[in-house]
């Protein structure tokens, strides 16, 4: 009789005992299916402009994206827009952003598309993260595509007005990138041919990036184009330039 009792109770332990153990392990397989959840967070500008901000992938890079960079795309994508344009050019409605955990590089723009980097954007949120969105940015709006039959933009030019834009329009002055003339050349493209395009523009002409832009954008884009605006190649305005950097 007593044996049976503890044998009833040792029964009632195991079951309780599994039960509960189902139960962890349900919550245990829940949580991950939780994390899976989508994290999207949705910037409208003007009402003309939708900007999406995936940290599906990054949730802890989700209150910088709300509180940082969500002002800086409100402020700046309309402003870029207004820089680049070009007949007929009707600049990206939709937007999205995505941070990806497991990338390498930092982001690249592909169409109306951004991917980031989520490790080097965790490193860079108090360093250069809010200023490579702006980057990014400046190509969702070049829409810059190689039109068959058409010049194809030199990625020297292209990179260096998304540079051109960031580093000497968005970030302060103090973080502009000093240009070494002994190991540099204007078509060294990214921070140089932003700098060498920020002294062109301001000594040759202001309306220049508009015009190169326009060029770009239509696929008629030639190393003349800078004799025909500015009366100089663009290698002379480098020896320009550098004799600047020199004095
Ligand atoms: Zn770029």
């Amino acid at each position: 009789m007593r044996r049976n009792c503890l044998m009833r109770f040792f029964l009632i332990w195991m079951l309780t005992g599994s039960a509960l153990f189902t139960l962890r392990a349900q919550e245990a397989t829940t949580v991950p299916q939780a994390q899976q959840l989508e994290r999207i967070d949705t910037l409208e500008i003007d009402d003309r402009y939708t900007i999406q901000f995936d940290t599906t992938e990054t949730p802890d890079l989700r209150p910088w994206v709300r509180k940082e960079l969500m002002p800086v795309c409100r402020q700046w994508y309309p402003k870029i827009i207004e820089m680049l344009p070009s007949e007929g050019f009707n600049a990206p409605t939709e937007v999205k952003v995505t941070f990806k955990a497991d990338m390498d590089g930092v982001a690249y723009a592909s169409g109306t598309q951004i991917t980031a980097a989520g490790p080097w954007y965790r490193r860079q949120l108090q360093g250069e993260a809010l200023g490579s969105i702006v980057h990014e940015l400046v190509h969702v709006v070049q829409q810059y595509r190689n039109r068959r039959g058409r010049q194809r933009n030199p990625s020297w030019m292209v990179e260096g007005v998304a540079d051109y834009i960031r580093w000497f329009l968005y970030e302060p002055a103090k973080n502009r990138p000093r240009v070494d003339p002994k190991r540099s050349n204007y078509d060294d493209s990214y921070r140089t041919t932003a700098a060498f395009l920020d002294y062109a523009v301001r000594q040759h002409d202001p309306e220049l990036i508009r015009k190169f832009n326009a060029a770009m954008r239509e696929g008629t884009y030639t190393p003349d184009l800078w004799d025909r605006w500015t009366g100089h190649s663009a290698k002379a305005i480098w020896s320009e330039y550098v004799e600047t950097l020199q004095n």
